[in-house]
């Protein structure tokens, strides 16, 4: 008689699973649940599962290294991210200081404009500073005119036959030219507003004093009023003594 192959009940009743199940089974071993050459047939149903399978493990691997590769791109871009972040924190330290130090040279530089060269008279930066040279002290063309002119002014009080409009100031050059042809003076002293020490020569305007009080005038703006200075800065306020 011809083999017939068994039946589900015949297996069943045998205590056997079928090639199906064996296939399915997770608990059983590969080599167990392999079907052997001959005596297991896949379905076309189980076939097509299979592929399918195959074909979303491969699509699986592939988006696991899509991912694998997003999260390294990803990581080296925190880690770049961060070492720009940690260069933008030094360059923003590295500025704040620089300001800071320049604005403390600012402030300093300032309190040293402020009472170097400011005029002891009017307290200002001066515009056209002129020195004294008995006793080196520096101030202001109008605050040497304004102070010699009160000189002349005070010597004038004790010129009896002189006239009473020149006993005012301010004064110009050609009032101390009449001063000098009338004889109203017997003579006339300067001294420094500061010292009082006497001086005997007229003041003297030092061109690199002059150039540097220029250049700061113009970085920090003026402060002095504008004046205009004669060609002869002391025509109107200065007398030689030898000439009277
Ligand atoms: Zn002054
Ligand atoms: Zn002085």
């Amino acid at each position: 008689m011809p083999r017939t192959p068994p039946t589900s009940s015949t297996r069943q009743s045998r205590g056997e699973l079928s090639p199906y199940a064996r296939l399915s089974s997770p608990s059983l071993p590969p080599s167990e649940i392999l079907p052997s050459s001959s005596t297991h047939i896949i379905s076309a149903t189980d076939a097509e599962a299979l592929r399918q399978l195959r074909t979303e493990i491969v699509c699986a691997r592939q988006e696991a290294t899509r991912l694998r590769r997003d999260a390294a791109k990803a990581k080296r871009d925190t880690r770049k991210t961060q070492r720009e972040k940690e260069t933008i924190e030094e360059d923003t330290k590295a500025e704040t200081g620089r300001a800071q130090a320049a604005r403390k040279a600012n402030e300093q530089f300032l309190a040293t404009r402020d009472t170097v060269l400011a005029c002891p008279g009017c307290e200002v930066t001066m515009q056209r500073p002129f020195t004294l040279s008995t006793c080196g002290h520096t101030f202001c063309h109008r605050c040497l005119r304004i102070w010699f002119q009160a000189s002349i002014a005070q010597r004038l009080q004790f010129a009896a036959d002189a006239p009473a409009r020149l006993k005012k100031p301010p004064y110009t050059a050609a009032q101390l030219d009449e001063m000098v042809q009338h004889k109203y003076l017997v003579y006339v002293w300067y001294t420094c507003p500061l010292c009082d020490k006497n001086i005997d020569a007229r003041p003297i305007e030092t061109r690199h004093l002059k150039e540097l009080v220029e250049a700061v005038n113009e970085a920090f703006g003026t402060v002095d009023v504008p004046h205009d200075i004669p060609l002869d800065p002391w025509a109107d306020s200065w007398i030689d003594p030898n000439s009277l």
